[in-house]
């Protein structure tokens, strides 16, 4: 059978070669003029640095398939991401740690102890946090909340805090110990040649045909199937509106020699107008020595407009009405799978975006083989929080699985039984 693949991610990349693979011939279409989509990595014509187009990304996983998977396509180097902050004028270390809580309140205590003292700081009148804020206060207190919370999660989300869901801060990195290992993830690490070195060498696999700079509405063809990994509200023309998302802008800064002495450090304070400084050839500890020169970029977050790249979905109850009412269009839609960041309009991590891309193939190909088409979504866009979460740096926070696929029209299913057997 002949598909067409819409974006060329890592969602894309990874069902276009599970097709091939099975036998099957794809077309690969991106309108960007390189793979890889917003985990796309280059390195600077001027320093050599392997550059992080669309911001910081660093692989952690706790699923040993994905992990062996991305493995067979490059060598991951160790590294792991250790992120400062900078709060009231003092540099603290990332997620809260016994180091965080002991430098903020000047003291020099211990697990247990630290544990008592923050239990103490939690404000017990609030029973039922009814947001982020009253959720933050009942967990660590006023003092780390306005430090490290309250003005970062205002810059990120261009909201009060108090206007945002409790259920965004579930799952508060909260330590007792000296670890500073942002991720609690087992495998953890960076591709020794970029992130869109593995996209081309997943892609690289016969029957699969790449067309970039092109746009899926200005191709025609005959497909048995589409898997779209573009923004749902665009597929639909955007009939309904547009979902909303938060955009960033990169301010480049350019110096000799290292500029802030590690890879990622946060801007805790409102009254500083961006949320973090990343220095890109520290996500590369094995060669930063190698590069006089250095490359930041300061990160600004804001409303993402029309024109504007959509980064983090922001899933509030006006856009989950919305994505509702889309995704009821989109189970009506014939030959389409919708996948992927911005087909489901959740935030994902790249390890959950391989995972649900090769889940997605598995179940492609088990459909076919009874003569069933490809369900519209291989999993339930509105359940989960689907947001990334407010505070610090994203952290995953999956949806929960779709038990019940929606069967396909009649048309589709008809029609793809045929195709399932020639
Ligand atoms: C700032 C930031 C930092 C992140 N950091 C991390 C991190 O540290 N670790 C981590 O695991 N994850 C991170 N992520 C998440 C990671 O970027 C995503 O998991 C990943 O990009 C999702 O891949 P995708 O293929 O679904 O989407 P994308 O990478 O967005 O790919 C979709 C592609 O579709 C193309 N497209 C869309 N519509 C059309 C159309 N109509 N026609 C043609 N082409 C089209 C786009 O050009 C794009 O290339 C981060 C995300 C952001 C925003």
């Amino acid at each position: 059978m002949h598909f067409c693949i819409v974006g060329a991610g890592f969602s894309g990349a990874v069902i276009a070669r599970r097709l091939a693979e099975a036998g099957h011939t794809v077309l690969v279409v991106d309108e960007r003029a390189h793979i890889a989509g917003n985990c796309h990595t280059e390195r600077d014509a001027a320093t050599g640095i392997m550059l992080h187009r669309y911001g910081p990304h660093i692989f952690h996983t706790a699923d040993r398939e994905v992990w062996d998977f991305v493995n067979r396509f490059t060598r991951m180097m160790p590294y792991v991401n250790r992120v400062k902050a900078i709060s009231g004028g003092a540099v603290y270390s990332l997620p809260v740690n016994l180091h965080t809580i002991n430098q903020v309140f000047g003291t020099t205590m211990g697990p247990a102890e630290a544990r008592d003292f923050i239990a103490a700081q939690a404000r017990r009148d609030i029973v039922e946090p009814a947001n982020f804020e009253e959720q933050a206060l009942s967990m660590v207190g006023e003092r780390l909340y306005r430090a490290f919370f309250r003005g970062y999660t205002r810059k990120q989300w261009g909201l009060d805090p108090t206007e945002l869901p409790a259920s965004i801060l579930k799952r508060l990195p909260l330590r007792f110990n000296y670890d500073d290992n942002y991720f609690a993830h087992p495998f953890q690490g960076m591709p020794e040649e970029g992130y869109t070195e593995i996209v081309r060498r997943i892609l690289d696999v016969p029957g699969v045909e790449l067309r970039l700079g092109c746009r899926f509405e200005d191709i025609g063809g005959d497909f048995a199937h589409v898997f779209y990994s573009g923004p749902l509200d665009r597929f639909f023309g955007y009939r309904l509106g547009r979902l909303g998302y938060r955009t960033l802008d990169f301010e480049e800064i350019r110096a000799e020699g290292d500029f802030q002495g590690t890879a990622v450090l946060n801007y805790c304070d409102e009254a500083v107008p961006w949320t973090r400084i990343s220095e890109h050839k520290h996500f590369a500890p094995w060669e930063a020595g190698r590069f006089d020169g250095t490359v930041c970029f300061r990160e600004y977050s804001r409303l993402c407009g029309a024109a504007d790249i959509p980064y983090y979905p922001i899933r509030l109850v006006g856009e989950k009405r919305m994505l509702s009412d889309y995704v009821a269009l989109a189970r009506q839609a014939r030959n389409v799978s919708f996948v992927g960041r911005l087909g489901t309009y959740r935030y994902l991590d790249m390890d959950v975006t391989i995972r649900e891309a090769m889940d997605a193939a598995g179940m492609t190909l088990a459909r076919l083989r009874e003569g069933l088409a490809p369900p519209p979504f291989f999993l339930d866009p509105l359940g989960g929080d689907g947001a990334a979460p407010a505070a610090a740096r994203p952290a995953p926070i999956p949806a929960s699985p779709l038990r019940d696929a929606p069967e396909p029209s009649p048309a589709v299913h008809g029609r793809l039984k045929e195709a399932a057997h020639q």
